[in-house]
């Protein structure tokens, strides 16, 4: 049975995630942001925190671990390349490595760019992925540590995954993402329709996260540096993919 995924805003723009296996129990809270929408998600819920999966280091990402595991003291994991400036973890991971949340295998991928020692956490069993500040929803992270040729590298493989995956980021960045992409992708209908939708949903006060990898494959010019229209707006015709996304992300820094 896949797990119950549940969103729970944190902070201004954060999205902490709630996986949960009904057969054994077993929760695993991905990112900690800050602990009371978390603690109240659980309560409500009369879940107990199994696992605590971090994706990187930034402090809108694990500042608010300390104050979850004074009441939910579950084990603590995260990058072993970055566990010298993560919280105290349990267990440290690395790209390929696989372990369970109840019967659901947890794949870990490395996707640096953002920062070194970004990691998502892929369940294929629920078609989950959560990705952080690696692939947002219709955008991806600054690239604060890594370069453009390892975010792009990061992108790919996340690109990868089967279609019907759901990804999980960790902004609610959609809407200011939206307008930057189409400024590079401007002919896309799918992009037209995902932006009125991103619209609507914003006014109605709903999250645009989580989407479809199919969706981003269609929409997210980040993804999309191997399009021939993209390229031909960008006068980049045929040159390597790497060198595309290096341009689209170098507009958005300055958008
Ligand atoms: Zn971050
Ligand atoms: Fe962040």
């Amino acid at each position: 049975m896949p797990l119950e995924i549940v969103t729970i805003p944190c902070l201004s723009d954060n999205y902490a995630f709630l996986a949960h296996d009904a057969a054994s129990g077993q929760t695993a809270l991905v990112d900690a942001p800050e602990p009371g929408p978390i603690l109240e998600a659980l309560d409500a819920r009369a879940w107990t925190l199994s696992h605590v999966l971090l994706t990187h280091h930034h402090w809108d990402h694990v500042d608010g671990l300390a104050g979850i595991l004074e009441k939910h003291p579950a084990k603590v994991i995260g990058a072993a390349a970055d566990a010298y400036r993560l919280p105290p973890l349990d267990q440290q991971v690395s790209e390929g490595d696989v372990f369970e949340i109840g019967s659901e295998p947890v794949q870990v991928m490395d996707v640096s760019g953002h920062t070194v020692g970004h990691i998502a956490f892929y369940m294929p069993q629920s078609h989950a992925v959560f990705t952080a500040d690696s692939l947002m929803a219709l955008g991806c992270g600054r690239l604060f540590e890594g370069t453009p040729a390892q975010m792009w590298e990061s992108l790919s493989k996340l690109a990868a995954l089967p279609d019907e995956t759901i990804v999980y980021s960790g902004h609610e960045y959609t809407q200011s993402n939206a307008k930057f992409a189409i400024t590079v992708d401007p002919d896309n209908p799918a992009l037209k329709q995902r932006i009125a939708d991103i619209e609507s949903a914003r006014a109605a006060g709903t999250p645009t996260v989580p989407s479809s990898l199919a969706l981003e494959k269609a929409t997210n010019p980040f993804l999309r540096a191997e399009n021939p229209e993209i390229q031909a707006h960008l006068s980049m015709e045929n040159a390597p993919a790497a060198d595309v996304f290096a341009e689209i992300r170098a507009r958005k820094d300055r958008f």
